[in-house]
């Protein structure tokens, strides 16, 4: 547990606006108020509130977070009043402890389907202000870490099952992916405790079947980029036990067929520096198909930006590849706290950064039912577009289910007419194949092609139809 002056010292260490007074104010409130309460663990409750300070102390959140961190649970299971905290801590905090106050009073009357309806309420009360959000996803956090000191079975379960469908997600949409990460895999080992013990113990031998795996591929991934004077930091990491076990679930695969066990990022200067790496990757190594995502030129919904690509290096290892910028990094480790700014105050961040939040209000309240809601939220997004290049890498949006032909009459009314070769990702293909996201298309025309009356039956542009129509019935009008 952090001592009071490790907090403080920590806190200070990156805001410079810390009124330590009131932290130290908060430390020792927090301590008398819980006094001899005990957490299940045998622990006492005091070091609970200390721990998840920390937490949101290392993501370096503000120090009026950190305040109301320390007293997030005085309203709910101490003698304190809101009206003792306004006080001796004023409104700023006393809003704060509030809105935790309240997610946790909903969590106990939830039961089942009322899931849904907590959620809502959930996503209410962090739209007033997101650090609510951002306390409660440390609490669960601890929660958690501590989950298997609790000795009703029944009550971990209901706690790691909401920490998947719920928590999880939250904080990912926050952009905290390592916080995401950790409470997956507790609640995973929870959940599924063999598949777990199964999963952590293959990823054991792999690491010791390869001796160094991410070692090694790892300078040879630096030794490639050496020669192009582009300056890259490279870091390979194993995925995480819940994120391969998921994986084998929906891909239906053996752990042995993944190909991102072995996960490497590599972090540029520049933008363009981006789509460097990835030439020289693609130009060194045979690509796995279907891999590519370029979530720079379309960002994620949290704004996350990066390439995606997977390789199968000299070893005949498959291997996944995140290339981005220092920035982008940046933002995708530390989410929202990485675009703090100390002077400003959280409600003047009124920009697009939380339009996402906006957007989930508002379709919450088109809803008619909570639960419609919560499974509409699970849906992907742009589920019904396809996202696929051109050769020079110009970005196409099209409907989903589209082959090469609509691709060609989206260029051009011409290069539809004579489109008479398609070659997909460098590999040639026939003209109906189905255009999957990520795919390059490099179309090959010809003068002589004519356009088959049997086209029609493989495009689903309008575009692409209606032209074909028209060309099919001069066609054949000239012929009579
Ligand atoms: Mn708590």
């Amino acid at each position: 547990m952090l001592r009071q002056f490790e907090l403080v010292d920590l806190v200070r260490s990156y805001d410079p606006e810390i009124d330590e007074d009131l932290l130290n104010k908060a430390y020792v409130f927090s301590l008398k108020a819980h006094g001899a309460q005990m957490r299940e663990s045998g622990a006492p409750f005091f070091s609970h509130p200390v721990e998840v300070a920390g937490i949101l102390a290392t993501l370096k959140l503000d120090y009026i977070t950190i305040v109301a961190a320390l007293l997030h649970d005085t309203v709910e299971d101490t003698v304190a009043t809101l009206d003792d905290l306004k006080q001796h801590f004023g409104n700023k905090v006393v809003d704060l402890v509030n809105g935790v106050t309240k997610l946790s009073n909903l969590e106990i009357k939830a039961v089942n389907a009322e899931q849904a309806e907590n959620f809502r309420k959930l996503v209410l009360a962090m739209a007033a202000d997101i650090r609510v959000l951002l306390i409660k996803i440390a609490d669960r956090m601890h929660n958690m870490q501590t989950l298997h000191f609790i000795k009703d079975k029944q009550r971990r379960v209901k706690i790691a099952i909401e920490t998947l469908d719920i928590y999880a997600p939250l904080a990912s949409r926050v952009g905290l992916q390592k916080i995401k990460e950790a409470l997956e895999d507790l609640a995973f080992k929870e959940l599924h405790e063999n598949a777990y013990e199964v999963v952590c113990t293959r990823l054991k031998n792999l690491c010791a079947f390869s001796e160094e795996p991410i070692e090694e591929i790892a300078t040879e991934l630096k030794t490639i980029l050496e020669r192009t004077n582009i300056k890259a930091r490279v870091f390979g990491r194993i995925k995480t036990p819940y994120s391969i076990w998921k994986k084998m679930i929906t891909r239906n695969t053996t752990f042995e067929q993944l190909c991102d066990v072995l996960a490497f990022r590599i972090i540029v200067q520049t933008l363009p520096e981006c789509y460097q790496v990835l030439g020289v990757l693609h130009n060194s190594y045979w690509v796995i198909p279907g891999r590519f995502k370029d979530y720079i030129s379309t960002p994620k919904e949290n704004n996350y930006q990066a390439l995606h690509t997977a390789v199968i290096s000299p070893r005949y290892q498959r291997v996944e590849i995140q290339i981005r910028t220092e920035q982008m990094d940046l933002s995708a480790e530390y989410g929202i706290a990485a675009h703090w700014q100390y002077k400003q105050d959280i409600h003047a961040h009124d920009g697009t950064q939380y339009q996402w939040i906006r957007n989930l209000l508002q379709a919450m309240e088109q809803a008619d039912n909570p639960n419609e809601f919560l499974e509409n939220t699970k849906l992907e997004m742009f589920q019904d577009q396809v996202f696929c290049f051109s050769e020079e890498g110009e970005l196409f949006i099209l409907p989903k289910g589209v082959t090469p032909i609509d691709f060609a009459y989206a260029i051009s009314t011409w290069s539809g007419d004579h489109i008479s070769a398609v070659s997909i990702n460098g590999k040639s293909m026939p003209l109906q194949t189905i255009i999957q996201n990520g795919d390059q298309l490099s179309i090959t025309t010809s003068e002589e092609q004519k356009t088959c009356s049997s086209w029609g039956n493989f495009v689903r542009t309008g575009q692409a139809r209606s032209r074909i129509r028209n060309l099919v019935h001069t066609h054949s009008d000239g012929k009579n």
